[in-house]
């Protein structure tokens, strides 16, 4: 009880996690074991019964594992949590256990790469189909939810287009038809946006981003109710087996106690950029959330507590100039993913977004001139001095 009143800032210090358990150790103990021992054939018997609980095997649960579980669960505002070894096996496993052969899911326009990928694969195999939705009106969802949509599938804002999707609008039309809503909060991370406190059911995370935060471990994480995480613990993940290793989740934990500190630099960070950036020459159109500009200011400023640490935006050039000015750059590094302490810059037409047929990818407003930054904790004047130079370049290059 005492737990719930607590900061954010503080529950991802001490939530899940109490040293009395641990031999008075400080930091959470790897588990490093593969199985664990019972000390009665009655007592192994009981465990996998379900009569009593205890640790049987490090698929079915680990202790390290348990304390990221729990941290995590408190800070999103999910009864329960489920730790994956990749964002992409937390997505699969939470997409395969709504659905079943012939269901419909009704996705977001404009998802994660490989988010695509998979839905695709659910429609060849189990023709589970999806339609896209830009989700900006009650109507434009309404149109395409038919009896057999299983699940409204979102992410916000939008990789990496940055547009901002209503999510209480989302929920308000989802509870009409009572079909569970999915949010990828990766670009967000709880201590900006908290889903499941507007009303969805499950929240994916890449956790390989943000929450690890320092750019050395591949996770993902699903949380909601006990019920809906259990039914995918006790069926997809268990059978399917994409868990987390002992030391992933120490990783992750370690990192997680610092989240509050980073977002804040990243966002402040972001915005100096986002709004220095509009201003220069050589650079058609900023999208940043943050920006009071924004087509969707209204809906950042009303669900998220910051604009987040992401822009995007698109050089006045060529596919190729824009390449150049990527090259050019020295400090900021060429990388996709994003969360991490050092700045990295993805072009998403040719890396992330690739597997996007050109069409669709239009559509999603991912030009060849558009560019990712995810902008990293170091000062943000030399992350501008490192554009700026960049650009100088460009202009040069024009001018001969
Ligand atoms: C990276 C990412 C994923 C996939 O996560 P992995 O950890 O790479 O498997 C999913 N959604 C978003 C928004 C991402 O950025």
């Amino acid at each position: 009880m005492e737990r719930k009143s607590k900061h954010f800032e503080t529950k991802v210090v001490h939530s899940g996690y109490d040293s009395k358990n641990h031999l008075g150790s400080l930091s959470t103990p790897i588990y490093q074991t593969s199985t664990f021992t019972f000390d009665t054939a009655e007592q192994g018997e009981k465990f996998f019964a379900g009569e009593e609980e205890g640790y049987i095997y490090s698929r079915l649960g680990n202790p390290t594992v348990t304390a990221l579980q729990e941290k995590v669960a408190d800070i999103e505002g999910g009864e329960a949590c489920l730790a994956f070894g990749s964002g992409m096996a937390a997505i699969s496993a939470v997409l395969l256990s709504l659905t079943k052969a012939n269901d419909h899911v009704l996705v977001s326009q404009g998802i994660y790469g490989c988010t695509y990928g998979l839905l695709t694969l659910m429609e060849e195999k189990y023709q589970i189909s999806h339609d896209f939705s830009t989700m900006e009106t009650e109507e434009q969802m309404k149109e395409l939810i038919r009896p057999e949509t299983a699940c409204i599938y979102l992410e916000t804002p939008i990789n990496p287009t940055m547009k901002v999707i209503d999510i209480e609008m989302v929920v308000r039309v989802a509870k009409q038809y009572n079909i569970p809503v999915v949010v990828d909060n990766t670009f967000s991370t709880p201590y900006l946006q908290k889903p499941l406190e507007i009303g969805c059911d499950v929240v994916v995370h890449s956790a390989t981003k943000y929450l690890c935060g320092h750019g050395d471990v591949v996770a993902g994480l699903a949380i909601g109710t006990k019920e809906i995480i259990s039914h995918i613990a006790m069926t997809t993940q268990k059978d399917i087996g994409g868990i987390l290793a002992p030391f992933d989740a120490w990783l992750l934990l370690r990192g997680l106690k610092t989240l509050p500190v980073r977002m804040d630099r990243h966002c402040e960070n972001t915005k100096k950029l986002a709004e220095w950036l509009r201003e220069q020459p050589l650079i058609k159109a900023v999208y940043y959330p943050g920006d009071t500009s924004h087509p969707d200011y209204e809906i950042t400023k009303k669900q998220m507590k910051h604009g987040g640490g992401l822009f995007s935006f698109e050089i006045d050039g060529t596919k190729q100039q824009t390449q150049r000015f990527i090259n050019n750059l020295q400090m900021i590094k060429i990388a996709v993913s994003l969360g991490d302490p050092e700045s990295l810059i993805q072009h998403p037409a040719s890396m992330t977004h690739s597997p996007v047929p050109e069409d669709v990818r239009l559509s999603m407003g991912i030009t060849d001139q558009l560019v990712r930054l995810s902008v990293g904790l170091e000062a943000w004047e030399d992350i501008r001095d490192d554009i700026q130079q960049s650009l100088d370049q460009m202009a040069k290059d024009e001018n001969k």
